[in-house]
């Protein structure tokens, strides 16, 4: 049996995860099942998969949790120490689906214990990069991509040499804000924002996916994992999401990944890897998709495509800089105390106002100085958001 753990149980990343690991319940040991607010759902998936211990991320919620399981056997734990905790509990496996950069210190600490890191968290890469990449070397662990272009990518290296790789394009489906004018944009409101053409995920990606904040992610993502150079990199909007990635060679062949929009497609390829097995995805029906349209993106309406290039010339701590800028102004913006293009403008502000104090040498990145950057970052968002 394999032992595997879920941070992040009760998102969507884990619920797909968990929906995997049901179908076929014997084949595995479930060790640790991590939340945040979601007690009644945590602690149901803990008592149905017989999980050894269950934390919440928040000590105020650990006495509800504590009588969700009494009786049970299992474990209750909350807090940050709790994460860290359950992330060095011996397992084989384990999703990273935390949202944020919260996700960083459990999946660094799952890393040194050599296990397979299955990370849906981009966060983790954005933030610290070199230090998780590092780490699992170091450590003899493996990162497997989860991010569906990524596990895309991943799966259309296999066989390759990397070396013989002329660029990458990862698709992004616009958003629900594909076709708006820059006036449009101005007005767009938390409930439009939330509404995903064609994926379902959790509400912090939504958005961020409605303001390509996303893709920008994925961009660094795709440096960080993969250690392509920023200009082999290259987006395509495809509002259909059937293609996720593309992989051009040398010779000019271009070798794209297909696929229903399921998350559990690049789960499922991440659990079974390097083996594939059956998955209970829609298999795509090409005659019914008929056309598949691509579109150039365009940086003016959506500037995190830009801070993106930025973030990546920088160096150094740009990247926690800008993911911790950014997801202070999501807050803000689901706060509905920010505009919907303000969340890009405050984190532009912050990333130039921090351009000394990040350019570092990357050898030089540890937890802490990620994490000084990353609590600076969104001091500097609400000092610039409560000045106005
Ligand atoms: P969700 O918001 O659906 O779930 C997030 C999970 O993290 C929940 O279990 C939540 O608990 C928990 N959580 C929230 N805040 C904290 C915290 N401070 N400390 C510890 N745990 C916390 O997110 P998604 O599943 O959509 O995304 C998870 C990650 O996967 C993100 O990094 C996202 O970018 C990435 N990803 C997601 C995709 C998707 O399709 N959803 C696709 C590709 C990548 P609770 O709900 O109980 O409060």
């Amino acid at each position: 049996m394999r032992r595997i753990s879920i941070f992040g149980a009760t998102g969507s990343i884990g619920q797909s995860t968990i929906d995997l690991i049901r179908r076929d319940r014997d084949a595995y040991d479930v060790v640790a099942l991590t939340g945040g607010g979601n007690i009644d759902l945590l602690a149901k998936d803990a008592i149905d998969l017989g999980a050894k211990v269950a934390v919440t991320a928040y000590e105020d919620r650990l006495a509800d949790l504590k009588s969700a399981l009494s009786g049970t056997g299992i474990q209750a734990a909350a807090g940050e120490h709790a994460l860290i905790e359950a992330a060095d509990r011996e397992a084989d496996w384990i999703m990273s689906a935390i949202v944020g950069s919260a996700g960083l210190a459990p999946g660094l600490h799952a890393l040194r214990h050599g296990t397979t890191l299955a990370l849906a968290n981009k966060e983790s890469l954005v933030t610290a990069g070199p230090l998780l990449m590092r780490s699992a070397q170091s450590h003899g662990a493996r990162v497997l991509p989860v991010d569906s272009e990524h596990s895309a990518v991943f799966q259309g290296l296999v066989g390759e040499d990397q070396s013989e790789v002329e660029r990458v394009i990862i698709t992004a489906s616009g958003g629900p804000f594909r076709d708006w004018s820059l006036d449009q944009l101005k007005g767009a409101t938390l409930a439009q924002a939330c509404k995903h053409p064609s994926w379902d995920m959790g509400q912090r990606i939504t958005i961020d996916s409605a303001s390509m904040f996303n893709k920008a992610l994925e961009i660094i993502e795709t440096k960080e994992y993969f250690g392509f150079a920023p200009d082999q990199i290259e987006v395509l909007v495809h509002p259909g999401s059937y293609v996720h990635a593309l992989v051009g060679f040398r010779d000019g062949a271009l070798m794209a990944h297909l696929g229903a929009p399921d998350m559990r497609h690049a789960i499922g390829y991440a659990l079974h890897w390097p083996e594939r097995r059956d998955l209970p995805v829609e298999r795509l029906d090409l005659a019914k998709v008929g056309q598949l349209r691509f579109e150039a993106p365009d940086e003016t309406r959506f500037p995190p495509l830009r801070l993106a290039r930025q973030v990546m010339e920088m160096g150094g701590l740009a990247g926690s800089v800008f993911n911790a800028a950014k997801e202070a102004a999501l807050d803000l913006f689901i706060a509905q105390k920010i505009g919907f293009l303000d969340m890009a403008r405050l984190t532009e502000e912050v990333l130039n106002q921090m351009s000394t104090d990040v350019s570092q040498p990357q050898t030089n990145m540890s937890l802490d100085t990620v994490l000084a950057a990353d609590k600076e970052a969104r001091a500097r968002v609400m000092a610039l958001q409560t000045k106005q």
